[in-house]
Parts: structure tokens; sequence; C-alpha cells
């Protein structure tokens, strides 16, 4: 039994709002019963409200990554030419899952930190016209750079690749909007801004689509979205699906749809400029230029001498505020606040208090309260 009282602020899995927990409680059920398909039938109306789409949307019981894979065994035949936009770990993710299944992976690199810029994607895309399938992120967790969907689904669009999305990360924290922006199968998962456990991913499907995985020459089993097509006809999975998180799973689309898809959209803009603006106050840098930083997650950069992860360590052993580390090439350089999903004003103030408190631990010259008073200041001007 956990006794500590502790504040999980890294990027997923995130705090699960009591709410979600309750409804995962309930007995379970069959999932061949008219119990389930209404369940699943809901879940699914809800999502589309969520990924602003009309086309397909399948509930998938395994996380981010099996979403991540079943797009790509579905649309990628051995030797298509796949496009990927890299701006950290998960475009590499992305990239690798592609290569595993035989493509010829073209990789457009942007660096850990910077964000796709369009007037490359459109050069590469002229530059291969056999493009197959385009990879982007919608959220880059690595570094905390939002992409411009939009705009690369514009591009995209006018050819006749598929953009697949990896919004893992982003879908429930920042606007997505899969039909008006081109994409043609999105990518998320249960545990970062659906507030859920880790456990589910979602995909969706576009007509444009349907049409490439119909002629794939991938194997897929568990990954099959023709299997997933056939069952949900009787709104039902083709294998057993993780039941009681798909009760969790409308419960949080309750509340994000309650609270207002707008209103849980500007909430996560809110506690991203109060970190940065906290951040900065306390004399760290961000990793993130601010015309494509994240809303779900700030990336900082360790403070000058000190490793990041120890300030983390500290952070959560004496505060028990936890914050992630960097990946890949940041390991020790960085360090990730999220404030995504079941988060508030509150927990961004807690995070910089804790931060303050570690950073003095540690020497740094700190001014306490700085941070803090910064972040109070961007909320109340927001009231
Ligand atoms: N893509 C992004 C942007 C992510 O943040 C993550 C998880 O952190 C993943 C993919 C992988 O998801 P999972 O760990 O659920 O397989």
């Amino acid at each position: 039994m956990v006794r500590d009282k502790s504040y999980l602020l890294i990027p997923g899995p995130t705090p699960v709002p009591p709410a979600v927990m309750a409804a995962m409680s309930k007995p379970m059920f069959g999932h061949r019963t008219q119990e389930f398909a209404g369940l699943y039938h809901r879940v699914v109306e809800k999502l589309k409200l969520v990924f602003n789409t009309r086309g397909d949307v399948f509930v998938l019981t395994n996380s981010g990554t099996g979403a991540m894979e079943a797009a790509v065994a579905n649309t990628v035949s051995p030797g298509d030419k796949v496009l990927a936009l890299i701006t950290g770990n998960f475009g590499e993710r992305f990239a690798n899952i592609a290569r595993a299944y035989g493509a010829q992976v073209v990789e457009v690199n942007f660096g850990w930190g910077n964000c796709v810029d369009l007037k490359t994607v459109e050069e590469k895309l002229a530059l291969h016209p056999d493009t197959k399938v385009v990879l982007a992120t919608q959220n880059e967790t690595s570094t905390g750079v939002v992409n411009d969907i939009r705009g690369i689904g514009s591009l995209v669009s006018q050819t006749p690749a598929l953009l697949l999305v990896d919004a893992v990360s982003g879908a429930g924290a920042i606007e997505i909007r899969v039909d008006d922006w081109g994409i043609d199968m999105l990518c998320t998962a249960s545990q970062k801004a659906f507030m859920l456990p880790p456990g589910l991913s979602m995909i969706t499907v576009s007509p444009k689509a349907w049409e490439v995985v119909q002629s794939n020459s991938s194997p897929r089993f568990y990954f099959s979205l023709p299997a997933c097509r056939k069952n949900i006809e009787k709104w039902n999975t083709p294998y057993t699906p993780a039941v009681s998180m798909f009760l969790g799973l409308e419960a949080a689309l309750d509340m994000m749809l309650e609270e207002g898809l707008p209103n849980v959209y500007a909430r996560h803009a809110l506690l991203a400029r109060a970190t940065r603006k906290a951040v900065l106050e306390l004399g760290l840098q961000l990793l993130a230029p601010d015309h494509c930083a994240s809303h779900a997650l700030t990336a900082v950069w360790g403070p000058r001498g000190i490793d990041a992860d120890e300030l983390r360590q500290v952070a959560r052993k004496e505060y028990k505020v936890a914050f992630a580390g960097g990946q890949g090439e940041l390991k020790g350089k960085i360090f990730r606040i999220a404030h995504m999903g079941f988060c508030d004003k509150t927990d961004v103030v807690v995070a910089v208090s804790a931060l303050e408190m570690a950073l003095a631990r540690l020497g740094w010259p700190v001014e306490l309260g700085r941070g803090v008073k910064a972040a109070q200041e961007v909320f109340l001007k927001a009231v």
C-alpha cells in the first residue's frame, strides 16, 4: 500500500481521476454482450468528437506503440517509400517501425528541440513523388515540441501519400482535426491526456487509407485493421478487449466533453504558459522555442553544472514530485514537466515550488518563491 502523498508530473502515465478509477472498478462483464457493444459504440462516438472525424475509429488493447505499429503494418508494404519527419525520440521510433516492415525510409531530421519545417516537407515531397506514406509526430514528448500537423496535412493531401500521425501525447491536450487536416491515420493512447492507466490505444482510418489497407501486403494478425472493421459492425473487437479500461475511457471522455474541448485545450495552454514563465524566472533555459512549444509538457535544460537527473532525484525523494528525464541524446541534460490530462493550476504551483527547493538543495542560486510567483501571476491574469 502506497502511503506517501506524491505528485506525478511525467508525460505518461499521468494521474487518473477518481471518477475514472471508480468506473474501472465496476464488476466485470463479458465482451461478447450487448453491454459491451453499447459501451464500445458510445466510446467511439465520443472519440469522434475529440478527433473531429466522421471516419472510422478503433480502440485497441495495447499501448500507443501498438497503434503506431497497426498504422504501419496496414499501410506499408515491403519496399514502399516512407518519408519520416523526425523531431525527436518518437519520430525515430515511428521510422524504426516502418523499417521493421521493410519500408525504404527517407528520414528528414529536423533536430531534437526543433519542429518540422513545412518548406522542407514540401521540397522532400517534390523530390520523392513516389512516397507512399508520411510519418509525423503531433507532440514530440522527448523534446516538448508540437508540430504543425495542419500544415503537414495540407501538403501531404495534395499527393497520393498517406499521412500517419503519432498523437500519443498530444490528442486530448492539443486540438487535432483528423478530417479537416487530412490525417489518414491518427494514433493515440490512454495514459496521457486521456487520464487513464496505460493499456489502450486509439486509431482512426480515413477512406483514403482504407484503399491502401485492402491491398497492403505486410503480414498482420493482432494488428489487422480489416479484422477490427469486420468486428465493429457488431460493436465488438477481434480479441478480448481490456473491458475495465473501456469503462474508464468512457468516464474520462465524459469528463473532457463536460469541461468542453475548447476549455480543455485552453487549460493546457494556460498551464504551459505558467510553467514556461516560472522556469525562465528561475534562470533556467527552455528547450522548445516559443512558436512550437507543447501545451502538454515543458522540457527544461538542466542548470549549468548540475546533472538534470540528480535534480529530478532530489525533487522525487525529498518532495515526492516526479519529473521525467531526458531521452536519447538529451539524457541527463534536460528534465520534463508534464501538465497534461488530470492537471490543474495548483499542480503547476506544486511542481514549481518543488523545483525551486530541489535547485536550492543542489546549490543553484535560486530566489525561493520567484518561479511560484511568476506562475501565480499568469494564473491570476487569466481569470
Ligand atoms: N509516441 C509518443 C509521442 C509518446 O509520447 C509515446 C509514449 O511516451 C509513444 C509514442 C509510445 O507510446 P507507448 O509507450 O504507449 O507505447
